[in-house]
């Protein structure tokens, strides 16, 4: 141990041996500064994956990490959830036989129903209009892309934040915490 003065800013120098064998030689190293019971803790800053902890092969989104691993992971859970029901097949068939004038379209008028739940993203997601944008939006994949039930639904209402990508184009296009938003008010859904 050693003892080192604080200069008028309260500033420290961290002795040369230490950041030799912290790995915090070069000039602007980011240093996380954790208050601890003991006292403070200084540690070289390292981005981390939310989920697992991770710091190996990272992706930035919304302000938070995820490992590659991860986001496959999420991803695969969603498709196995969904890619082995009739519904899903269904809807693969349809898309199959789309344009992409069509599928163009259809998204669009999706992503409008998102918007409108994006404009109350900040209401109770157990509103009344809330919850009519729930039924709206089980009618309109009803309608064009294949009998949503139920069931459908909230496993969609899960994929819309677990999956990033579904999340990510929520999000840009309607406004950071839309996906959530809907997530939460389908699962209210009575
Ligand atoms: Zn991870």
């Amino acid at each position: 141990m050693e003892t080192r003065k604080t200069d008028a800013l309260g500033r420290i120098v961290i002795p040369k041996d230490l950041r030799i064998k912290y790995d915090i030689m070069s000039e602007g190293s980011d240093i996380d500064i954790i208050p601890t019971e003991e006292g403070i803790l200084l540690k070289k800053h390292c981005d981390t994956c939310a989920i697992c902890g991770s710091s190996n092969d990272l992706v930035n989104y919304a302000g938070k990490y995820y490992c590659r691993t991860c986001i496959k992971n999420l991803n695969t859970e969603a498709k196995m959830k969904w890619g082995d029901t009739e519904a899903y097949k269904d809807y693969q068939k349809k898309a199959e036989n789309m344009s992409e004038a069509d599928k163009q379209l259809l998204s669009g008028e999706l992503m409008n129903i998102f918007g409108e739940f994006g404009e109350i993203k900040s209401s109770d997601p157990t509103s009344d209009s809330a919850q009519e944008l729930v039924l709206t939006l089980q009618k309109y994949i009803t309608d064009n892309y294949y009998k949503c039930t139920d069931d459908i639904l909230r496993g969609l209402g899960q994929m819309y934040v677990n999956d990033m990508r579904f999340k990510k184009s929520i999000d840009d296009t309607c406004g950071e915490g839309t996906a959530e938003f809907v997530s939460k008010a389908i699962a209210a859904k009575k």
